[in-house]
């Protein structure tokens, strides 16, 4: 008898990871929370089950939308920031994540002995609300490349990052402040990237982040010291001065496509970044002139 019930708790818990799971899949499809009826929907259309616990998806892909590339530089200022081949780039700054971060740390210096769940109902929630961040933003990468015709996605690798936080070169990434983001959280972003862009056609590579945020991404000009102010790249061979983060992106792009050689890319290139931020009002990544909340 004890078995059975035993068992029965298994099967119950598999299924419940396999709903999860589902159910992770539709809300990223139809970005909302999936009621019964699109869940029943989405299942048979798209699940096969060869036994209860396995599942297949086959996903529909469609043709690439371009052939240009993109190069995404993920940290810890702008959570992305993006460099587009025709010199155009884009920012993801953390606003969100640092005002959730900062509303969820003062709740649970609140919390008491009278209800001992509170601390735990908190940080689920916190992270609920970073996975949906994490999910609207690789969300709207996509479609911002679909409509740029891009089909090659380059995002730097993290694991290089690993690497320079030992030696204390590059990012510093023990100096977030209050926001606790780990490198685990990148390569979640990236894996959810990934598997959107697929979906559209669009190939993410993963390069090595080696000096892309000590080289000139205009003159390729490498310097010893990283010479970075105020966010700024500044570089006294080709007077470029450029968006850090955008700078180390366009190194990231041009690991996958370099510019041909000799072309002058100084003047006016890498030009002001548009700012996008999180609209909590709609839910969705708008620029940063038309978010009011
Ligand atoms: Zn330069």
């Amino acid at each position: 008898m004890s078995d059975d019930l035993d068992s029965l708790g298994f099967a119950a818990s598999k299924l419940w990871n396999v709903g999860r799971w589902v159910c992770d899949r539709v809300w990223s499809e139809i970005g909302h929370i999936p009621g019964h009826n699109e869940l029943t929907t989405y299942l048979k259309s798209h699940e096969r089950y060869d036994d209860l616990f396995v599942c297949k998806v086959e996903i529909e892909v469609s043709e690439a939308p371009g052939e240009k590339t993109v190069g995404v530089d993920l940290g810890i200022n702008n959570f992305a920031a993006l460099a587009y081949e025709d010199g155009h780039s884009e920012l993801y700054p953390l606003n969100c994540l640092k005002q959730d971060d900062y509303y969820f740390s003062k709740r649970l210096a609140q919390c008491d002995d009278s209800d001992p769940e509170q601390p735990t109902r908190l940080n689920q929630k916190n992270s609920a609300r970073r996975t949906h961040y994490f999910h609207t933003l690789s969300k709207h990468i996509v479609q911002r490349c679909v409509d740029e015709d891009v089909g090659t996605i380059v995002v730097g690798d993290l694991s290089g990052i690993r690497e320079d936080e030992k030696t204390d070169e590059s990012k510093n990434w023990g100096k977030h402040g209050n926001l606790d983001l780990h490198s685990w959280a990148f390569d979640r972003f990236t894996s959810m990237l990934a598997y959107k862009a697929e979906i559209d056609g669009i190939t993410v590579k993963q390069v090595s982040e080696r000096d892309t945020s000590k080289s000139c991404s205009c003159c390729g000009r490498k310097r010893k010291a990283n010479r970075v102010e105020r966010g700024l790249y500044v570089c006294d061979e080709c007077e470029t001065v450029a968006n850090a983060d955008v700078n180390g992106a366009e190194n990231i792009r041009q690991k996958v496509s370099p510019n041909p050689h000799g072309e002058d890319r100084s003047n006016g290139w890498l030009a002001q970044p548009s700012t996008f931020l999180f609209d909590k009002e709609t839910g969705v990544f708008a620029p940063q002139e038309h978010v009011t909340s």
